[in-house]
């Protein structure tokens, strides 16, 4: 089995991370992506999100109906801050997982602070990242002057079209009351609002 994962915080999920877990799954030809929201990032110190009882729930609801893709609540099970090292340490302990090769999503822009990771090249060993990646953009990031990681992760770098889409952007237009329709999956938008969740952010 080729399994995907894909952590985020998720604050809301958004139409940008449907759609990269969607492209690279079918270019990578993987059986299934799980999406793995974090407890806290520890490289999002300072930001406030939305309790993960109300980040789960809204995974699970733009997830519905959608074939091959489900959640694992390994890391909020977890005290924070959440590393993914930590994550793949455990899901190779899990018997359904042993026989897995383990695919690691991520858009681009995690890239830029990839080598501040914990124990990045034990985690690019344990699972291929696949990176997606907006064509013509430049790669940066000190990922590259090291040989181990350079190489993984060059060899999973894939060419994608990006949404222009993020959480923070989605959080902002929600809180000045803008249409966020075509930004997020229907379901999500109407739990945000009954939950009135990004009204002050
Ligand atoms: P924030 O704006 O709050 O930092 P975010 O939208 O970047 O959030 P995260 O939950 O932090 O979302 O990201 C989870 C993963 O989704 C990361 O690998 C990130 O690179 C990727 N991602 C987020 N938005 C996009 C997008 N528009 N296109 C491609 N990848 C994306």
């Amino acid at each position: 089995m080729r399994i995907g994962i894909f952590g985020g915080t998720f604050n809301p999920i958004h139409l940008g991370h449907l759609a990269i877990a969607i492209a690279l799954k079918e270019a990578h030809y993987l059986d299934h992506v799980y999406f793995v929201p974090t407890h806290t990032n520890p490289q999002k110190q300072g930001v406030t999100a939305a309790s993960s009882e109300h980040r789960l729930k809204m995974l699970r609801s733009a997830l519905r109906g959608i074939a091959d893709c489900s959640i694992l609540t390994l890391e909020l099970n977890r005290p924070g801050p959440s590393y993914m090292i930590d994550t793949v340490r455990e899901l190779k302990k899990d018997k359904r997982f042993k026989e897995a090769e383990l695919f690691l999503l991520m858009g681009e822009d995690l890239l830029q602070r990839f080598s501040e990771w914990k124990s990045p090249q034990e985690l690019v060993q344990y699972c291929q990242p696949l990176v997606a990646k907006r064509s013509g953009a430049e790669l940066t990031g000190d990922w590259q002057k090291d040989p181990e990681l350079r190489d993984a992760i060059l060899r999973g770098i894939t060419e994608t079209p990006l949404y222009d889409v993020s959480a923070t952007n989605i959080r902002e237009r929600l809180k000045n009351g803008l249409f966020c329709g075509h930004l997020v999956d229907r379901s999500v938008l109407l739990y945000i609002k009954k939950e009135r969740l990004y009204d002050s952010i």
